[in-house]
């Protein structure tokens, strides 16, 4: 039964739709304090930070000063931060710049982001991928078994992402670190969901990487850490950020990267919990996707016998902006595959990741998906 006397849409007093946005794992929205931090410095310190007049100089003291609140907010030293456009090129310096010219192996897993999954997949002969478990767990006697069978004069990459951009799962790094090192390997982490979940601990992480996009940066800049003592071969060549990634610094986007730190609050989970029970209790037949420890703004969820895709579009048509998995991914899900869903269940699963939303919002959005999945249900029981 569905009940037909919802309010399907919220306006402003002002008559504007509200919009609410669960899709905070795929971009933040720009806080005011990084708005205004960029466009201080396109005004004021628009310079190249190379050129050794002034003006250059005070685009490198922005730099400087924003490369040491990146470094203290992660515990490392400024020299070992890299500034990248983002995410995947953080990803890709740290696989490409380590194995080019190395005879070394590059050991993953089977649900990391697509910027790691298709090296791996570039380079077949020199990647090994790990298996995970039904939560996305990565299988880390797999991981043993592996880098055990290696050369003793071998040090291979391991890539293991610190939490999964779909489905939220966080891996044991800890445990991950005491094996990759015990087999005398080097330890990427794509850390770009945690970064905005909580503070992490990167004793153990040789190289690190993360998007200011999402923490409330804009798209088009990101981090590299590495680790003092771990050469890279640059991607980029150029002279910039010591050689590693050439390319004038993107001043105006580093010093709102730094804003966007200095105002980071962390992901609370109290409202997406509200929203979990909630849904599971009003809809039948649907499932929380992957592990219950998982990042603190997501929701995975699985509304069998409809097309989430489907319920999507009628959620946007309410203002309400959720994903199907991830953003830059629109194949059917490699993550949700690997964690042994069927492809029905696949094509049934919806991302929400929660922002700053109330109690009010979610009770809107969990009534509209109860009236939605009910739709759907009912066309698909008719054969339409
Ligand atoms: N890794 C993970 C886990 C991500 O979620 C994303 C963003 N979708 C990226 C890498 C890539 O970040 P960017 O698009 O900013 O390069």
């Amino acid at each position: 039964e569905t009940k037909s006397n919802f309010i399907r849409f919220r306006y402003t007093s002002r008559g504007i739709q509200t919009v609410i946005y669960l899709d905070n794992a795929a971009t933040t929205k720009p806080k005011q304090a990084v708005i205004d931090a960029i466009n201080k410095c396109l005004i004021e310190t628009w310079g190249n930070p190379s050129s050794l007049h002034t003006l250059g100089r005070d685009a490198k003291k922005v730099v400087d000063e924003n490369r040491k609140i990146v470094a203290d907010f992660i515990g490392a030293k400024p020299e070992e931060i890299i500034f990248t456009s983002g995410a995947c090129e953080a990803n890709s310096l740290a696989i490409c710049g380590y194995l080019n010219g190395r005879h070394e192996l590059l050991v993953t897993t089977s649900i990391e982001h697509k910027s790691i999954i298709n090296i791996a997949n570039a380079y077949p002969a020199k990647s090994i991928v790990i298996q995970v478990n039904k939560d996305g767990l990565g299988d880390l006697y797999q991981l043993e078994r592996t880098l055990k069978s290696l050369s003793f004069f071998s040090k291979p990459l391991v890539s293991i992402q610190y939490a999964n951009n779909e489905i939220g799962t966080i891996q044991d790094m800890q445990s991950i670190s005491e094996i990759v090192h015990h087999y005398r390997g080097v330890l990427h982490t794509d850390a770009t969901q945690i970064i905005p979940d909580r503070e992490i601990d990167i004793r153990g992480i040789d190289m690190l990487s993360f998007s200011g996009q999402k923490l409330g940066a804009p798209k088009g800049i990101g981090v590299l850490y590495v680790r003092d003592g771990i050469e890279l071969s640059p991607i980029i060549y150029g002279s910039q950020e010591q050689s590693r990634r050439g390319g004038t610094e993107n001043v105006p986007y580093i010093a709102g990267l730094g804003a966007a730190i200095n105002e980071l609050e962390y992901n609370k989970g109290s409202i997406r919990d509200y929203f979990i029970r909630k849904v599971l209790k009003e809809i039948d037949d649907t499932y929380l996707v992957g592990n219950a420890y998982r990042l603190k703004n997501n929701a995975s969820i699985c509304f069998r016998g409809i097309s989430g895709e489907l319920l999507l579009l009628m959620l946007n048509e309410r203002g309400i902006y959720a994903s199907s998995g991830s953003a830059c991914n629109h194949e059917p899900s490699h993550v949700l595959k690997a964690i042994g869903l069927s492809d029905d269940d696949i094509a049934s699963t919806v991302r929400f990741t929660f922002g700053d939303q109330t109690k009010d919002d979610v009770d809107f959005v969990v009534d509209n998906i109860v009236e939605i999945v009910g739709i759907l249900r009912k066309f698909n029981k008719a054969g339409v």
